[in-house]
């Protein structure tokens, strides 16, 4: 019989108990993630209020815009991996057709798990029938590229940075592997081995992102986006965000994507087996420095 363990005793606190908050203005639904204590860090809570906010944003009529925010000085830290709320050996109710992770031993834990809170979510907002926009702000790291891909258009404030640091974990970068579809691949390369801060404005040199405003103009610039992508017929605007994203399908980005999956989690497989953690022994705390090091050698 296939071998099933007791799932462990989770240590949660959450500092709330609504990590996401939506305000529906007009034809507009503003997602906003809410974990402004610890720069919006994205545990499986904030995951499924995500996917809620997404559910009813896309359930609406009225709404034919939404636009995906973070609270505070930055736009996502990238996944929890560090706070009170911390909640990854916590059972969800689950939104696409795999098992419960928290009884799996060994790898099959976070294989399982994160191909429903990562992978599989990323994929399904992706594809959401209605236009989207990311206004984003400070800090974009790691897990928090994958909320900004996801999204259709890119709206950045000059202060915006975007980094992948997994690497640094021994991880060929986060589980939703855009990297060489929003960049070109000897800047992917780049991106992800040197692992260094991308400024705003240089990426939108290549095109990940659309616009770059000042920081007080983030939220009227991407108001203004959408007002005008209101003005659009609403089966227009679903026909031609599926005809781009067919592109990328052609070009390949699924099986990309799942190619890497499996060495992202051959990778944490690696770690555990060597450290007996599955990052490495890493978290908020020890990356946080390892760049501050970075940086004062750069
Ligand atoms: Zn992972």
């Amino acid at each position: 019989m296939d071998e099933l363990v007791e799932p462990r005793a989770a240590q949660i606190t959450y500092e709330t108990e609504t990590p996401v908050r939506t305000e529906i203005d007009g034809p507009v639904a503003w997602i906003t993630m809410d974990r402004p204590k610890y720069n919006n860090a994205q545990n499986s809570q904030m995951t499924y209020a995500l996917d809620d906010a997404f559910r009813r944003a896309v359930d609406d009529d009225a709404v034919k815009v939404i636009v995906l925010a973070g609270e505070g000085k930055h736009f996502s830290a990238g996944h929890d991996i560090g706070s009170p709320g911390r909640d990854v050996d916590k059972s969800f109710e689950r939104r696409l057709l795999w098992a419960d992770h928290t009884n799996k031993p060994a790898a099959e834990m976070l294989y399982t798990r994160e191909q429903e809170v990562y992978l599989g979510m990323c994929r399904r907002w992706r594809d959401a029938p209605k236009p989207t926009i990311a206004a984003v702000q400070g800090a974009c790291i790691a897990g928090g590229l994958m909320l900004a891909w996801v999204c259709d258009l890119i709206v950045a404030s000059e202060d915006a940075y975007f980094q992948d640091p997994v690497v640094r974990m021994g991880i060929p970068g986060v589980e939703y592997f855009a990297h060489a579809f929003e960049l070109p691949p000897r800047i992917a390369k780049e991106f992800l081995l040197l692992g260094e801060r991308m400024s705003a404005s240089r990426a939108q040199q290549f095109g990940m992102v659309n616009r770059v405003v000042p920081r007080e103009n983030l939220r009227d610039e991407a108001a203004a986006m959408a007002a005008k992508l209101a003005a659009q017929p609403r089966l227009g605007l679903w026909l031609t965000k599926q005809a781009v994203n067919h592109v990328e399908e052609l070009r390949g980005k699924r099986a990309a994507m799942d190619a890497q999956y499996h060495m992202h989690h051959f990778a944490h497989a690696q770690n555990d087996l060597v450290t007996g953690n599955t990052l490495a022994g890493m978290d908020a705390k020890g990356m946080a420095a390892a760049n501050k090091e970075q940086d004062g050698e750069a």
